[in-house]
Order: structure tokens, then sequence, then C-alpha cells
């Protein structure tokens, strides 16, 4: 018998095609464990994620504006059946942060220093691109600090945060599922999109992405583009390394770093998105190479100008 496709209905909680232009699309990674990935993974459009487990629900991360939280959190219910207690901020950025307060039943977790770096840096996001529809956007900061460690638990999940020191952002937090071996990387791992370490430290990225291979995931869901396994930890040490490669070649040629950027280019990793990361990238492979501690603070709006002029205008968000 054939259905008539107007009353066809998706079973709940299937990957139904979604059509909204502000809506992600879940995948369900493990047993209870769910991908939120927004195509196509460019400035502000990253990846959150959910574990549902008897009764019980943990979201991790939200999206950058209004339309895409509330997105967000109606297929949150669809899958959770109710709104989860429970929300990791895997760092301050607005793209992971702005929608946590669609969220008001959830308990935020995150970082300490992620919650100063969120109150520090408000909405300013917004104000980089003050064409994309922000919605009425309120900032939440994370209620719940930790410093190095913190073990949630989510029915019979548990979900280990774990602190790598700065990497992407001085607050960072990849949340690890020992059970599915799932790690959520937050922006510590981008999956064909470019990293971006200028608020954070390139050598502590490398240690971060350490620290993860040790964790031996199965699941890798990063914070930008498809989900993957410990392939995508490989890409994005080789792009460091390269960073810092470069960084010391530009140093001892007397180059500065928007110099090294125009004349090395993206080299083999011209396939990922946002190339134009490397200027701001290089700067703090420089800071690093001439002595600066990981996270030691850099003229963020200034290299995100001059990035933009490298670029020739401002870098698309399709948030
Ligand atoms: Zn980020």
């Amino acid at each position: 018998m054939t259905v008539p496709s107007a009353t066809r209905r998706p079973a709940a909680g299937s990957a139904a095609p979604d059509h909204a232009p502000t809506a992600g699309r879940f995948t369900e990674v493990a047993d209870g464990v769910h991908a939120y990935v927004q195509h196509d993974g460019g400035w502000c459009l990253n990846n959150a994620g959910l574990v549902v487990a008897d009764g019980e629900s943990l979201l991790i991360d939200t999206v950058a504006t209004e339309a895409r939280a509330r997105a967000l959190r109606e297929r949150v219910l669809r899958r959770a059946g109710r709104p989860p207690r429970l929300l990791v901020n895997t760092h301050f950025h607005g793209d992971h942060t702005f929608g946590n307060f669609v969220f008001p039943e959830a308990l935020v977790v995150g970082h300490e220093r992620a919650r100063e770096e969120a109150a520090a840096a408000g909405t300013h996001l917004t104000g980089l691109w003050p064409d994309v529809c922000w919605g009425d956007l309120e900032v939440v900061v994370p209620a719940v600090t930790y410093r190095d460690r913190m073990t949630l638990h989510v029915g019979a999940h548990e979900a280990r945060l774990l602190h790598t020191g700065p990497a992407h952002t001085t607050g960072d937090t990849a949340v690890w599922l020992p059970g599915p071996r799932v790690v959520f990387a937050g922006d510590l791992v981008m999956s064909g999109v470019t990293p971006f370490c200028p608020m954070g430290s390139v050598s502590g990225s490398l240690a971060a992405l350490a620290r993860l291979r040790a964790l031996d995931a199965v699941t890798v869901v990063p914070g930008h583009g498809p989900v993957g396994g410990p392939e995508l930890l490989d890409a994005n040490e080789g792009y460091l390394r390269r960073l810092q490669r470069l960084a010391a070649e530009g140093i001892a040629a007397g180059l500065t770093p928007l110099q090294t950027a125009r004349e090395a280019g993206p080299g083999p990793y011209a396939d990922l998105l946002d190339a134009e990361r490397l200027v701001p990238n290089l700067h703090r492979a420089y800071a690093e190479a001439l002595g600066a501690a990981p996270g030691d603070p850099l003229d963020i709006p200034a290299l995100f100008r001059e990035m933009s002029d490298h670029h020739g205008g401002l870098p698309a968000c399709h948030a």
C-alpha cells in the first residue's frame, strides 16, 4: 500500500529532512548520544550535542541566533521529550552560547574562565556581523563553574568535562563520554574548517589534541563541520604544526604575520573553510615563538580587521 506523501509522517526522533534555513540536523552517533550539526560549519555555524538517558538529558552548547536557538530547542524537545536540566558550554564564543537563554530550565555549566570570558564579551560578536539577524539575545553565563575536571551524570551516561588549558580560548571544555567513547570537542577540533586559535594558543591547541587523542575516542564531534573519528585530530594537528613552522620561518626572514600569510597562502589546507584565519592564527604563533605565554591577550579586534582586509572584506557569516 502506498501512503500519500501528505500523510506520511517521520517517526519521532528520526532524521527527517529539515528545510528550515535556520536549523541544523541531529544525528544519533551512539545510543542516546546525538550530534547537532549546522551546515556548512563556517563562521558562527557551530555544532551542539545532546545526551539523553533514563528521562534525563544534557545539552552541549547552543547556537548563535535567536531563530537558530528556537529551532534547536524544538528539536531537542523532540529528541529528549523534555527540556534539558544541564547545559554545558564548551567555551564562551557566542555561536556556542548565545542560545543559552532559550533553555531557562537548564543549569549552565562551564569552565571558570569561560564564565569570565562570556561575561566580558557580552554580545560583542554581533557587532562583527551587523547584517546577521541575531534576534533578541540575552546573555546567560555558566552558573556552575569548574577548574580542572567535573563529571556530570545523565541517567546511565557519565559525561566527563575536561579542561585542557589555553587552546581555542582560555576556558575550553571537552565533554568525554567514556561509555560510548564519544567526545564533544567544541572548537578544539574543526572538521573541514580552519582551526582558530588567536584567543588561546597554538602549542596549547596541540597539547589539547594530544589529550583528546589519549582518550581513544571512536567518535569525535567537532565544534564546526561534519562528525568524524580520530582522523579529525590529525588534520587539526597538521594545520597547527604548519603554523608553527611558518611563524619560525617568517620571524627568521623578518616578515610580519600578514606578510607570511600572503607569501605562504593556505598551502595544503586550501580546502578548509575560512582560510583567512591564517592571519590571526599566525599572530598567535608569532607571539608564542617570541615568548608569549599561551592565552596572553592579543588585540583581537585589530586582528579581525587585518584578517578582513587580507580577505578582501568581511568574511561571510551565514548564521
Ligand atoms: Zn569558538
